[in-house]
Formats: C-alpha cells, sequence, structure tokens
C-alpha cells in the first residue's frame, strides 16, 4: 500500500470496510486496524480526508461547540497537547488536527480516497457486504462501518435558469479549493441557518454588497469568539480522562452542564440576568440548555427566551422593519445558531435583507436572481441551503439487506434503527452517528459509539461472525425516541432535526433525546446484559 492508499479495490477482501473518512471514519479506523488487529479500509469520495471539515470550507466556517469538546480522547498525548487557538476553532484548524491524528496514527495508508460506494448488498451465504464504487470495482468486507456523516447529504434548490446567470454560484457545502475573490464583489447569499450566518457576518465587511435572501429568520445569540481558555486547558491537562468522562456526563456533550431550573420558576429579573449573561458569554447550546431546563420543552418557558432575544434584535438593528423581518415567528427550537454580530450587520449600508418568504425567489436572470417583488444584480450567489440531514447520507447508497430488503424501503416513511448504530435486518452494519443517535455534540459520542460497537465486534467473532438486532429491539428504541421527542418544541418547529427542511421528505423523529448520561447507561445495560435485544450466529 503507498501513502495514498492501496490502487485498488477491486477484489479485495477486508475484514472492515468503512465509508467515510471524517471525524467518525478516522476513529473507527484508528480502532478496528491498530487496536482489533483487523484488516480494514476506509473509503471517501473526497481527494483527501475530514468529511464535513474538508468540504465546508467556505468564509467564516468555524465550530460552534467548544473545541475543548471537539476532538478525539482516544489519544490523550493528542487531546490535551493540541494548541487549539481559539475557544471555537476555525474549519482550517479541524481540519489540521485531523490530518495530524491521521498522520500520528498513519491512517492514510488505509483510506482510499476519491471512491464512492454507490452499493452495498448483505450476502447472507457468505456473511459479508458487496461492495460496488462509482468506478464498477467490487470488494467484500465482513463488517460495514458507515461514518458518512449526520449532515453531508447537500440540498440546493433549483432555482430555474440557472443557464442564464453569467455569475457564479458555489454551493456552502461544497466549497471549491479555489474560491473567486469576493472583495469588492455584489454577492448574495440564500439561507439564513448556521451555515448562512457564519458567511453573512465573515463576508459583510469585505463584500461590495451583501444581499441576504431570507426565507424564515432563526434566532441567534453571539458565539462569543476569542481565545482558547486557559482554564480549559489546564483542566485537561490535569486529568484528561476526568474531562472527558466528565463532558460525556452532561446531557449533550457540549462543554457545559445542562440547567436543572426551569425558566419559569425565577423572577422576571433573575431570568433577564440569567439570558443577558448567557448572551455575553456567547454560545447557542449554552443560550438554550445552560440558562434553563425548560427552553425546549415549555412553550411559556420557551416564550421567556424568544422574547428576551427579541428584544435585543429591536435595540441592535436601527431599521424597525428590518428588526421585524429577522425576528422569527416560531419557537427557539431548532438547532441553535450563535455568529458574532450577525444583527449587527444589518446596519451595514452594503447589506440589503431580502424578504423571500413572502415575495419567492422566481428564477436566475442573465444579471442575478429575481424574486416576486424585483431583480437583485448579483457576481455571485451563495447557496447555504442545508442538507438532507441524518438519513439522506445513508440513502444514498443502495443499500440491501437481508431477504433483498431496500433501505431505500425500509426508511420509506422515516428511519428505523436501534441505538443510533444498528438497523434490522442490515447484519454486520454499524452507524456512526446514526439516526435516534443521543441529541449531542459529535466527536466525544463518536467515539464512545465506535468503542461499543466494535466491542461488540469482537462479540461477534466469538460467536459466528454475524450479529444483527432484532426488529422487536429496534422497534422498542423507535418507539422511546417518538416519545422522547414528543415531549420537546423540536417536534413542532420546522427544521433539518424533523427532515421537515427537504421537499416531501417524511417529517419524522430522527434522535434520542434521553441525554448522553442516559444514553451510555442503556448501552451499558444492553452489553451487561450479554447484547440484549441482538442476535449472533
Ligand atoms: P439549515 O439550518 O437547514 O438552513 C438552510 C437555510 O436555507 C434556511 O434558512 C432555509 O430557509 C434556507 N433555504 C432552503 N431552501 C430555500 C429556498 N428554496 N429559498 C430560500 N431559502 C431556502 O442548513 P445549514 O445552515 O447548512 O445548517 C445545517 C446544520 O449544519 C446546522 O444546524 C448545524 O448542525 C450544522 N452546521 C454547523 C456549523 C457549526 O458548527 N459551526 C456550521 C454550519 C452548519 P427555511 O428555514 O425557510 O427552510
Amino acid at each position: 500500500m503507498s501513502d495514498s492508499g492501496p490502487d485498488t479495490l477491486d477484489g479485495r477482501e477486508l475484514d472492515v470496510a468503512i465509508i467515510g473518512a471524517g471525524v467518525g471514519g478516522l476513529y473507527a479506523l484508528q480502532r478496528v486496524r491498530d487496536q482489533l488487529g483487523m484488516n480494514a479500509l476506509a473509503i471517501d469520495d473526497a481527494p483527501a480526508l475530514g468529511g464535513t471539515w474538508f468540504w465546508n470550507k467556505y468564509p467564516g466556517c468555524r465550530v460552534d461547540t467548544e473545541s475543548s469538546v471537539y476532538a478525539y480522547s482516544f489519544d490523550k498525548d493528542l487531546f490535551v497537547d493540541w494548541e487549539w487557538s481559539e475557544r471555537y476553532a476555525l474549519q482550517p484548524e479541524v481540519l489540521a488536527y485531523l490530518n495530524a491524528v491521521a498522520d500520528k496514527h498513519d491512517l492514510k495508508r488505509s483510506i482510499v480516497f476519491e471512491t464512492r460506494i454507490t452499493e452495498a448488498t448483505w450476502n447472507e451465504d457468505k456473511s459479508r457486504w458487496a461492495l460496488t464504487t462509482a468506478a464498477g470495482d467490487t470488494f467484500h468486507a465482513r463488517y460495514l462501518i458507515e461514518g458518512v456523516g449526520l449532515l453531508s447529504s447537500s440540498y440546493a434548490p433549483e432555482f430555474p435558469g440557472r443557464g442564464d446567470f453569467r455569475g457564479e454560484v458555489l454551493l456552502a457545502s461544497k466549497w471549491p479549493d479555489n474560491p473567486p475573490d469576493l472583495a469588492g464583489k455584489r454577492v448574495g447569499v440564500v439561507g439564513t441557518g448556521s451555515t448562512g450566518i457564519q458567511i453573512i457576518t465573515a463576508l459583510a465587511e469585505t463584500v461590495g454588497h451583501l444581499y441576504v435572501f431570507q426565507r424564515t429568520p432563526q434566532w441567534c445569540v453571539p458565539l462569543g469568539v476569542g481565545p482558547f481558555p486557559d482554564a480549559t486547558r489546564r483542566r485537561m491537562r490535569e486529568d484528561p480522562e476526568g474531562f472527558r468522562d466528565w463532558a460525556l456526563n452532561t446531557g449533550a456533550v457540549f462543554g457545559f452542564v445542562e440547567s436543572t431550573v426551569s425558566a419559569l420558576d425565577v423572577s422576571h429579573e433573575e431570568r433577564q440576568r440569567v439570558y443577558e449573561a448567557a448572551w455575553q458569554k456567547g454560545n447557542g447550546f449554552a443560550f438554550m440548555l445552560e440558562t434553563f431546563s425548560d427552553i425546549v420543552v415549555s412553550p411559556e418557558a420557551n416564550q421567556t427566551a424568544t422574547d428576551f432575544i427579541k428584544g435585543k434584535i429591536h435595540s441592535i438593528v436601527n431599521d424597525p422593519g428590518t428588526a421585524e423581518l429577522l425576528t422569527p415567528k416560531d419557537y427557539y427550537a431548532k438547532r441553535p445558531l450563535a455568529a458574532d454580530g450577525y444583527y449587527e450587520t444589518f446596519n451595514r449600508d452594503n447589506v440589503t435583507l431580502v424578504d423571500v418568504k413572502s415575495a419567492p425567489i422566481e428564477r436566475f436572470s442573465r444579471a442575478g436572481l429575481v424574486t416576486a417583488t424585483g431583480e437583485y444584480a448579483l457576481d455571485t450567489l451563495i447557496l447555504a441551503t442545508g442538507f438532507d440531514a441524518i438519513t439522506g447520507n445513508y440513502l444514498r447508497i443502495e443499500t440491501t439487506g437481508r431477504g433483498g430488503l431496500r433501505l431505500q424501503d425500509k426508511w420509506k416513511e422515516g428511519p428505523r434503527a436501534r441505538c443510533g448504530m444498528t438497523i434490522a435486518d442490515f447484519p454486520n452494519l454499524f452507524m456512526v452517528f446514526g439516526p435516534f443517535s443521543p441529541f449531542t455534540s459529535q466527536p466525544l459520542v463518536h467515539e464512545w459509539q465506535i468503542d461499543w460497537f466494535t466491542t461488540l465486534v469482537q462479540e461477534a467473532e466469538a460467536r459466528g461472525g454475524v450479529v444483527d438486532t432484532e426488529q422487536s429491539a429496534e422497534d422498542a428504541w423507535v418507539a422511546t425516541c417518538q416519545e422522547q421527542m414528543a415531549g420537546t418544541l423540536f417536534a413542532v418547529t420546522d427544521s433539518w432535526i424533523n427532515g421537515s427542511n427537504i421537499p416531501g421528505k417524511p417529517r419524522a423523529s430522527m434522535a434520542y433525546m434521553g441525554g448522553m448520561a442516559g444514553y451510555m447507561a442503556e448501552m451499558n445495560a444492553i452489553a451487561e446484559a450479554g447484547y440484549r435485544g441482538f442476535r449472533f450466529g
């Protein structure tokens, strides 16, 4: 094998094939190849590793959860010695970190790049997966790990007339290696989710004019960008395992402890004090979860948060009409947004907010974009229009399990899976952070899941080489998750969390909302009961 991975996949027989060389795939590779001594390869359609952090390199891209928990813990030296420069690392730093991990563990020689897996078919007779690439190569693996990402199947609406437009259209989630220089240009951004707000705040100062095409406003708080805190670094160095375990045992693994106090149990003055402190500190997840315990479950508590943010919007944005357009009308119950100076951006003379809810985008013209009320001349249009999240990445691969069952059919009305990791009738297939995983930050949870299911692989190796989850156990897991989700405002607020961002996608519960500590307890109990609900053989 060369440093850039093996030359050909055709005809290879592997113990483990890993789809994806992002945060999940890289650790899965290290774990099965180096810790378990299995013959494994990772396959990725990108030309280099990093997954999300390879593709999403748009202006302003950074993690908006603390860098301290956006890291692996399996290599304790790297966990504590990596010198994160910022509290919320920028994309180049995250990518550099992932490359450093891969280099230290010599992972690149086991990764095949620029290769798309198009089909995965379980062969019952031979107890192995047959995998086909877009180039037509076929190879086999006894176990299949899909580290395909939660948010990697890009969604881009197709506005008519694309061919007429003389300018460029860029997709934020597939940002080009050599992007055009946008300084002084007329730039449009469609989309005001986590991606859009990072681009908008990053570009506003340098472009000639920025048109923000907003369909639905979202509640946004400051991020609180700054240097990586020394206190956190000291804490991590003093006790790396303790820090990791502490983070994993918080509800959502974001590097803070969630509040246990109801927003409705304190005085108005106390609420304002708490919200103001959270606003000053920054971080969307902290504003939503560290302030009070019931913002995402109680409409009344939710309104106390939205009233506060609404007040901020109206005090920051000079033009009352613009402020009103920026103010959401729904619950604060989407994946929370955070960016410094977002609302301030709309006071700039070179920034125009275009309401495409009341006057939708109709088509491209030669000069730019046409909405129901006007034409906007643009040099570049950036689409920050999101992802076919959670399930889209799996459904891109034509996957066939036992008895010819197609995943595409099984998930027609929404995903069915157990523990966020396994799917009944798709034996020896493991997902990293698949549907019905806990609603948490990712890297530490990826690691935890990978450790859990590869320990199950070891058990399978000792018990016949095949493991499948029982249908009844999967049904019970899905029912639990649906019940948990139904108790939250995420269920009734349109966003990718329930699939409602994609036209025609079934609305569904797709996450375990019982918190990471509860999740780990359930997973550990299953393992301790001899892998209850799994069949071996
Ligand atoms: P998103 O939250 O789904 O936002 C997509 C945006 O595009 C929405 O404003 C949506 O409007 C708009 N849109 C879609 N189709 C449209 C159309 N036809 N016309 C006009 N507007 C349209 O996607 P995202 O911003 O890429 O974020 C997705 C997730 O990725 C985040 O929630 C987060 O989990 C992750 N992410 C994380 C980071 C980070 O950690 N720093 C950064 C970026 C992304 P509607 O709301 O009206 O549909």
